[in-house]
């Protein structure tokens, strides 16, 4: 990146914050959603920063996002809560049920969150986190639109389909995992394309099926494909069902079929499941051994747990400050 500017992350909240009221956003929706860019800048996930700002406002603007968004919450069984996100982004749906599903969970034992009729456009850490950060144990996982092949395919059907799990440690430190089953994050291909690099073999193919290296190739026409070939697809394919037909809600195909801009996401669900360990691990209840896994992972040479990169970038952040493109920044203050 040639021409950057570097802000504190302070100024990258206000940023946010400033150019989703002027697309229409009420201040409680501006502020849910700006924290989850601010925490992605925190922690160098620049994919679902201020990077993702413009996507934010074109469907702030163009109507099909709901800037005003008041999500409802019903339980619809006693593990069960339904949230209704009212066409919203789904942050402000997460900080509606979150006392709620919280509360739930540790009554329960386990129980689910189906948030429906919203928008995701960001990282899924934040809510799995949020959840480890009160004792939980967490899974979430979103799907978007068609545009990675299942294995064996060449055309696009699923999204690239995240699956998130966070783990509270003994010392309150988190074990979390966020990835696509995409083999790249399109964030990531996006920026690739920006800034003219190229994709590693495997993972896409252009419009004529062809494998491709070239970023504009698999985002015009192309298709991402799935991690690890035929068992990153299945995981492709559980989030589809997870995420959509058993919360009501759109499959990636679906979502694109009633995508009323194109740009930006598409209307989807989002499954959260959370479980209570005080209540499943009656035998052991320290739940200690999961420390002995973490300390046995470790001894191995080259390995270390998912998370701790994003503590790293987030140390580094704090210490120099969040670079992006001064083009992203001058499209955002406009
Ligand atoms: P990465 O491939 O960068 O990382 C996946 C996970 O693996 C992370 O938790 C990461 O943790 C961990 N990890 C990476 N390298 C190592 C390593 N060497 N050893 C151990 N763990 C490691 O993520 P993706 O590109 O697949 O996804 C990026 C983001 O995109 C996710 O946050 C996802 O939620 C988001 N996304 C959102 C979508 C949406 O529709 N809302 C769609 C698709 C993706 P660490 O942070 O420690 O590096």
């Amino acid at each position: 990146m040639s021409d950057t500017v570097t802000l504190d992350l302070n100024a990258v909240k206000l940023l946010a914050e400033g150019a989703l009221i002027e697309a229409g956003c009420n201040m409680a929706n501006a502020e849910a959603i700006a924290d989850v860019v601010w925490m992605a800048e925190r922690d160098g996930c620049s994919s679902h920063g201020l990077f993702r700002i413009p996507g934010y406002v074109a469907s702030l603007k163009s109507g099909k996002v709901n800037g005003k968004a008041k999500p409802k919450l019903e339980r619809t069984a006693p593990s069960v809560l339904w949230v209704d996100g009212d066409g919203g982004y789904t942050p402000i749906s997460h900080e509606a049920m979150q006392d709620d599903f919280i509360a739930l969970v540790k009554a329960q034992g386990l129980a689910l969150a189906a948030i429906t009729n919203t928008y995701h456009f960001a990282a899924l850490w934040p809510e799995v986190e949020m959840l480890s950060q009160h004792g939980l144990v967490a899974i979430a996982c979103t799907s978007y639109k068609p545009v990675m092949a299942p294995h064996g395919g060449k055309e696009p059907l699923y999204g690239t389909n995240p699956l998130a799990f966070s783990w509270p440690r003994e010392d309150g430190t988190l074990v979390t995992f966020d990835m696509a089953t995409a083999a790249m994050a399109r964030g990531d291909i996006q920026i690739r394309a920006r800034d003219g690099r190229k994709l590693p073999d495997g993972f896409g193919v252009d419009k004529t099926g062809a494998p491709t290296n070239d970023p504009n190739a698999v985002l015009n026409g192309g298709a991402q494909l799935p991690f690890g070939g035929y068992k990153g697809s299945h995981l492709a394919m559980m989030v589809e069902l997870l995420a959509g037909p058993l919360l009501g809600e759109n499959l990636s195909l679906e979502a694109e079929e009633t995508d009323e801009d194109g740009i930006g996401p598409a209307r989807g669900g989002e499954f959260l499941l959370a479980f209570d360990p005080a209540k499943t691990r009656q035998s052991s209840p320290s739940g200690g051994n999961a420390e002995r896994l973490f300390e046995a992972m470790l001894k191995q040479e080259g390995v270390r747990l998912p998370g701790e990169g994003r503590i790293r970038r987030r140390a580094d952040v704090a210490e120099n400050g969040v670079r992006i493109p001064k083009s992203l920044l001058e499209q955002i203050e406009v």
